[in-house]
């Protein structure tokens, strides 16, 4: 990424006076600016700011986490002859949020505290991988992910919706984010979440009906179809198996033909694969269903099996439902 994209070096023109609660009045951008709470440093020697916050802090500490801080600083070089305030401290504006800046900076300054694994919130996640992609801070970048791809996995045996790493985050800030930074290895299960967890009027309008982002055009139609094929081929599948079992043929190794017969067909049919919750699809979760208490071991056994196979072949066909390439072709671009 060229370096003028990062930043655009901004020097303060004139005197700024700072009242007692550290507001910070630049009459010159006449947009009131504050300082951080949590990183204005008397020994800062560069200023950041994002949006209308100011954060003072150490440009060698920045640039040993990162080769863009380190050229930034080094490139832009304070101008001198200008009488700049704040102690003749350069400021540097950036494009990024003051939430993803102060992550960043909580992560650098208080890196034990903050980068807890096991304590990973949405909005450091997300600082993680934005930042660490556009200031090229590797280790943040891969951490985030991981955390994502628990979540969000591409294996099937790592996909369980119930559980999740990064706690109260919102589905669709998560895709939002996944399409911002082309991390498309996670995409084909968060829509799938999605689109389960959501009926097709809460996707088309989210962001008014309920309480997520809104969502491009293109995401929203990905959403749509994706849904789509997933119920149509799911509801095939059970035709496909009910015609079988409409044959009445016993299962191999069945112990009670008659009586078992009488009983898989309204098994099968509550099978959460195929049942619609108001309209929605199946999130393709692990085997819930409880043993029939009517139908032997083998019939029993037989059930769960349609049910993995089902479920396998489905999630093998997850990112063509949302015209995404094959799991093993799908790839994550490169920081
Ligand atoms: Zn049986």
């Amino acid at each position: 990424m060229a370096l003028a994209q990062v930043v655009s070096p901004t020097f303060m023109s004139r005197p700024i006076k700072r009242s007692r609660s550290e507001t910070i009045d630049l009459v010159a951008e006449k947009q009131e600016t504050v300082s951080s709470r949590n990183f204005w440093f008397d020994d800062g020697n560069v200023v950041l700011r994002a949006e209308q916050t100011l954060f003072r802090v150490h440009g060698a500490l920045l640039a040993r986490h990162s080769k863009i801080f380190k050229e930034m600083f080094t490139v832009a070089q304070p101008d001198n002859s200008l009488e700049t305030t704040l102690q003749s401290t350069p400021v540097f504006s950036l494009s990024d949020t003051v939430v993803d800046l102060e992550q960043l900076l909580f992560i650098f300054y208080d890196n034990v505290k903050a980068l807890d694994k096991s304590d990973m919130t949405y909005d450091m996640a997300a600082a993680m991988l934005r930042l660490g992609k556009k200031y090229q801070i590797d280790y943040l970048y891969e951490e985030a992910k991981i955390a994502f791809r628990k979540d969000y996995p591409t294996s099937l045996d790592d996909w369980n919706p119930t559980i999740a790493v990064i706690p109260n985050a919102r589905r669709g800030d998560m895709i939002n984010l996944a399409h911002e930074i082309s991390l498309k290895t996670v995409l084909p299960s968060l829509y799938l979440d999605f689109i389960s967890a959501y009926s097709l009027s809460e996707i088309i309008h989210s962001g008014k009906t309920i309480d997520e982002p809104r969502f491009t055009l293109s995401i929203r139609e990905t959403m749509i179809v994706g849904r789509d094929r997933l119920i149509l081929y799911l509801q095939e599948q059970r035709v496909l198996h009910l015609k079988w079992i409409g044959r009445n043929r016993s299962y191999v190794g069945c112990r009670n033909p008659l009586h078992c017969n009488d009983y898989r067909m309204g098994f099968f049919e509550s099978i959460s694969l195929w049942k619609l919750n108001d309209g929605s699809p199946c999130n393709l979760g692990p085997w819930v269903e409880r043993k029939h208490s009517s139908l032997c071991s083998s019939c029993n056994n037989q059930m769960q099996e349609i049910f993995n196979a089902t479920r396998a072949a489905a999630w093998a066909k997850l990112p063509s439902f949302f015209g995404l390439d094959e799991w093993d072709k799908l790839e994550d671009e490169a920081l």
